[in-house]
């Protein structure tokens, strides 16, 4: 597996689109990955969490970072330094009818994102809008300068862990984000292992580790997750629910079909650094 995934880093052209994750790929015992103890899934708390002292989260929108909040307090309160770096503006997530100004779109998102990372207890310091260039349609763009932007980012973080959505998504700045940080990793022969969540538009992914949380960590995440109020705004008119819920509900539908009925759970693919 370790080579399998060596070979799919090395056959992803540079910042090129995902064609195949390996999503299915057969977890052998080659695979396994000295993060843990014993064959996966493993399922924090039942297996400690690994210790990491460099963290970096890479969000293709404002409100990433949220979606995988247990699982990074958990890193922090283990003392690990998380440093956020959100790629894009998510402007094109904010509907007219909340925000019309193209601009204050833009500020309302970071705005929202400052004020979670405040709640959620993440310095200021290590909070970085990276402000990349977007496509026409709104989608962070897959050109040189936003490659090398990543790259940079991610050099200046050193991580041991790098999380991130699972490039298996329909949306264009997951996909395009997952290749630029596995190309980054690649070129840089790094040795961070990469932490690919699922999204609730994750098409198919493998999953090594399941963080599992009860019903007053999901209230604490909750509240995490309306700081996002424009995404709030947009669910409840396009779902009848509101995000909080829309994530929520996911995570308690990963727990349950990974055999825990009645708790949540954030689910994880690991992506072995380059041996
Ligand atoms: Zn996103």
């Amino acid at each position: 597996m370790l080579q399998r995934v060596a070979t799919h880093l090395l056959c992803t052209p540079p910042g090129g689109e995902v064609r195949r994750l390996d999503a299915a790929a057969p977890v052998t015992k080659r695979s396994r990955m000295p993060l843990f103890d014993g064959p996966p899934p493993w399922y924090v708390p039942g297996s400690p969490l690994p210790r990491a002292s460099r963290i970096a989260v890479l969000a293709p929108h404002p409100d990433d970072f949220d979606v995988i909040g247990i699982t990074l307090r958990l890193f922090q309160r283990a003392s690990a330094t998380i440093t956020l770096g959100v790629l894009t503006s998510g402007a094109s997530g904010v509907e007219d009818a909340f925000e019309a100004d193209p601009e204050a779109k833009r500020r309302v998102r970071e705005r929202e994102q400052e004020a979670s990372c405040a709640f959620f207890g993440l310095p200021p310091d290590q909070l970085h809008f990276l402000r990349l260039a977007e496509d026409p349609s709104g989608h962070l763009d897959a050109c040189e300068a936003n490659r090398e932007r990543v790259a940079s980012f991610l050099s200046s973080c050193a991580p041991e862990f790098v999380f991130l959505p699972h490039g298996d998504d329909p949306n264009l700045a997951h996909q395009r984000t997952f290749a630029m940080v596995a190309g980054a990793l690649a070129r840089q022969d790094a040795r961070a292992t990469m932490w690919l969540n699922r999204d609730p538009k994750t098409l198919a992914m493998r999953e090594d580790v399941y963080v599992l949380f009860d019903a007053e960590a999901a209230e604490w995440k909750r509240t995490l997750l309306r700081h996002h109020t424009s995404q709030q705004a947009r669910n409840l008119r396009t779902r009848g629910h509101g995000f909080d819920e829309r994530i929520l509900r996911g995570n308690a539908e990963t727990a349950r079909s990974a055999g825990h009925p009645g708790a949540f759970a954030e689910a994880f693919e690991l992506r072995a650094p380059r041996s």
